[in-house]
């Protein structure tokens, strides 16, 4: 069953907006895609579980809930993934970190794999994969399968803006795979880009244009 889940939040959308905007400064795009991090590691870490543990207040012993920051893994697909990295970790950061480095083939717009280290122990793991941009769906669908060869505990998939076109590959592969993403956009052009979108997120992140 492929799930959507739209992150509809005011300040996620404010922030967004303010993204997309062309004539922003690497400097804010950067910033703001972090505190964008921040608010969607609390969305997609929702469900996680949580084991009661006993605890003292200054008043009384309890039983209280918290969550095993070591079993969550964040697979970051390079480059563009890194922006969302730092936020999530300062949310949970007990985390694992993975990457995968795929580049797109600008003729084919086919991922190529260049890059895959993941933590030890993957079947104990729950894997966040932190992409910004669902465009082709290409690239998430080969690191998503390349990460189902280590056989973690769960995968969730977080972007921050997707295509429809790329949702549909991305879910006719891995239909068991949720998505989460701030917005869906209209349509992704010739060379693969997301329209309106906010153009190159790598470029835009590290300053590379
Ligand atoms: N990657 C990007 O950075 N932007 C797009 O619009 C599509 C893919």
């Amino acid at each position: 069953m492929a799930q959507v889940h739209l992150v509809s939040h005011p300040l996620v959308q404010h922030k967004l907006t303010l993204m997309r905007q062309k004539d922003r400064s690497t400097n804010s795009f950067r910033r703001l895609l972090h505190e964008i991090s921040i608010l969607m590691a609390y969305e997609v870490t929702r469900e996680m579980p949580v084991q009661m543990i006993d605890i003292e207040t200054p008043l009384a012993p309890m039983k209280s809930p918290v969550i095993d920051g070591k079993k969550t893994v964040f697979v970051v697909i390079m480059r563009a993934g890194d922006g969302f990295l730092d936020g999530m970790l300062e949310v949970v950061p007990g985390a694992r970190v993975g990457h995968v480095g795929l580049y797109r083939d600008p003729k084919t717009l086919v991922a190529v794999e260049y890059y895959f280290k993941m933590p030890s122990d993957m079947h104990e793991r729950d894997a966040i994969v932190l992409d910004p941009m669902l465009a082709t769906g290409n690239s998430a669908v080969a690191a998503v399968e390349r990460l189902k060869e280590t056989k973690p505990r769960s995968i969730r998939f977080v972007s921050l803006l997707a295509a429809p076109e790329g949702l549909k590959t991305f879910h006719d592969a891995h239909p068991d795979v949720p998505v989460y993403t701030a917005a869906i956009d209209s349509h992704l052009n010739e060379h693969g880009y997301i329209v309106p979108g906010l153009g190159d997120a790598g470029d835009r992140l590290f300053g590379t244009k």
